[in-house]
C-alpha cells in the first residue's frame, strides 16, 4: 500500500537530496605566499631604553603644548601603562623602579642592581655582555646616579657613588656619556678609575678638554665625563643629550654585534622636585628632541626596539585652570615622586607586547623575550 510503496522512494530523495546539496569540496591550490602576511614577527637586534626620570603623563602633555602642540613621542603608536610601586612603598625612588627595569624585580627603594636581601641580580646589559651584544648608558644626571647605575652597578644604596663607578670596571659596557667625573678620578681611595679604563682601552674625553665629538673611532670603547657632578641643567646651557643619543646609537650600529643601550633624560625629575615648572617643559623638550633622533635612527634601521618610559612620576605636577596653549600654569602636590601610573610607548620590532597594564618589572621581561633571552 501507499505507505510501503514510497517509503523506499522517500528514503532514496532523501539520502539523494542529502548527496546533492552536500557542498562540493574541490580542492584549491594554495595561495601563493604573502612575503608580509607569513613572515615571522622579526626579533629586535638592538633594544633602546629611554628613561625620563620623573616624566607621568602631565610633563609629557605640559612639553607638548609648550612646543606647537607637536612631540616626538606622538611618532609611537603602541602605548601602554607600568604599575610603578617599590617592593616596600607604593610611591618609589627611581633606584628601586630602575631595578625593576634592569633586573625584572621588585626591590626596596635606594637598592641598586640587588634585591630585598640585597643579593645582585644580574642585570638587562649585563645579559647583552653575555650574548656578545654592545651596550651604553646615556644620562643627563652623573652616570653613577640611580638610574643609570643600576643597569650596571650591585649595591645596597644609592649614594655608594664610588662603589657604583668600580663596578663599571667590572663590565665591558661600550659606551658611557654622562656626569660624575669625580667618582672616578678624585676618590676617596684615590684610585683613579680613568686611568684604569684608559689601560684597558677606552678613548676617554671629558667636559674640561673637548665637546662631545660628532662620531667616533669603532675600534675601541668610549666614556664621556660631561660634568664633574651633577650636569647644568638645559636652561643653564647643557645641550649635548640629543646628540650624545645620536652618537651612541650610530656608534654602537657600527660595532655590528647588536645592542642594548639606555638613555635618560635624568632632569625632568629634578624639575618636579623642585616645583619648578619651567625646568620640568624644558628637559622635556631635550628628552624628546632625543626621542626624535633615536626615532630616526630606528625607522631606518627596521631591527631596533625603542621603548620610552619614565620611572614614575614627580611633583604630582598639574596643568591648573589658566593655562593657554604655549603658557602652562603648573601646579604640585609634592615635591616628591607619586604612586601614579607610568605611561610607556614602543616602537619596532617586538613593540606589540607593551600595549596594556603591566608592573614595572614586565619591561624587563618584555626586553628579554624580545632579544629571544631566558633568566
Ligand atoms: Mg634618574
Ligand atoms: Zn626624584
Amino acid at each position: 500500500m501507499m505507505k510501503r510503496n514510497i517509503l523506499p522512494l522517500l528514503l532514496v530523495l532523501l539520502f539523494g537530496s542529502c548527496v546533492v546539496s552536500k557542498p562540493v569540496v574541490v580542492p584549491t591550490p594554495l595561495p601563493s605566499p604573502d612575503p608580509i602576511s607569513v613572515a615571522i614577527p622579526k626579533k629586535p637586534r638592538n633594544v633602546i631604553l629611554m628613561v625620563g626620570d620623573g616624566m607621568g603623563v602631565t610633563q609629557i602633555t605640559a612639553g607638548l603644548y609648550s612646543n606647537n602642540n607637536k612631540l616626538n613621542l606622538e611618532r609611537f603608536k603602541v602605548i601602554g601603562f607600568h604599575k610603578p610601586h617599590a617592593s616596600n612603598k607604593l610611591i618609589t625612588d627611581s633606584a628601586a623602579a630602575a631595578t625593576a627595569f634592569a633586573c625584572g624585580i621588585k626591590t626596596y627603594n635606594g637598592a641598586i642592581g640587588v634585591n630585598p636581601d640585597t643579593v645582585a641580580v644580574k642585570t638587562i646589559l649585563e645579559y647583552a655582555e653575555e650574548n656578545e651584544l654592545s651596550t651604553g648608558l646615556v644620562a643627563t644626571s652623573t652616570i653613577v646616579h640611580a638610574t643609570p647605575a643600576s643597569f650596571i652597578a650591585h649595591q645596597p644604596q644609592r649614594k655608594m657613588y664610588e662603589e657604583i663607578a668600580r663596578d663599571f670596571l667590572k663590565t665591558e659596557i661600550d659606551l658611557f656619556i654622562g656626569g660624575g667625573k669625580r667618582y672616578f678620578d678624585r676618590r676617596v681611595d684615590g684610585d683613579n678609575l680613568l686611568d684604569i679604563l684608559k689601560l684597558r682601552g677606552y678613548d676617554i674625553d671629558t667636559y674640561l678638554e673637548d665637546e662631545l665629538p660628532t662620531k667616533l673611532d669603532t675600534d675601541k670603547n668610549y666614556a664621556y665625563l660631561t660634568a664633574d657632578s651633577d650636569p647644568l641643567t638645559v636652561a643653564a646651557g647643557r645641550t649635548y643629550l640629543p646628540g650624545a643619543s645620536k652618537l651612541a646609537t650610530d656608534f654602537l650600529h657600527t660595532r655590528g654585534k647588536g645592542f642594548f643601550l639606555m638613555i635618560e633624560g635624568s632632569q625632568i625629575d629634578w624639575g618636579g622636585h623642585a616645583n619648578d615648572s619651567d625646568y620640568i617643559i624644558s628637559e622635556m623638550l631635550d628628552f624628546d628632541e632625543a626621542i626624535g633622533l633615536v626615532m630616526d635612527y630606528a625607522e631606518k634601521d627596521g631591527e631596533t626596539l625603542v621603548i620610552v618610559t619614565a620611572d614614575h612620576e614627580t611633583g604630582g605636577y598639574a596643568i591648573n585652570p589658566g593655562s593657554e596653549m604655549g603658557k602652562i600654569e603648573g601646579a604640585f602636590t609634592s615635591d616628591y615622586h607619586t604612586a601614579d601610573m607610568v605611561p610607556v610607548f614602543a616602537y619596532g620590532p617586538g613593540a606589540e607586547a607593551f600595549g596594556g597594564i603591566y608592573e614595572n618589572t614586565a619591561i624587563f621581561d618584555k626586553m628579554m623575550k624580545a632579544f629571544g633571552w631566558k633568566r
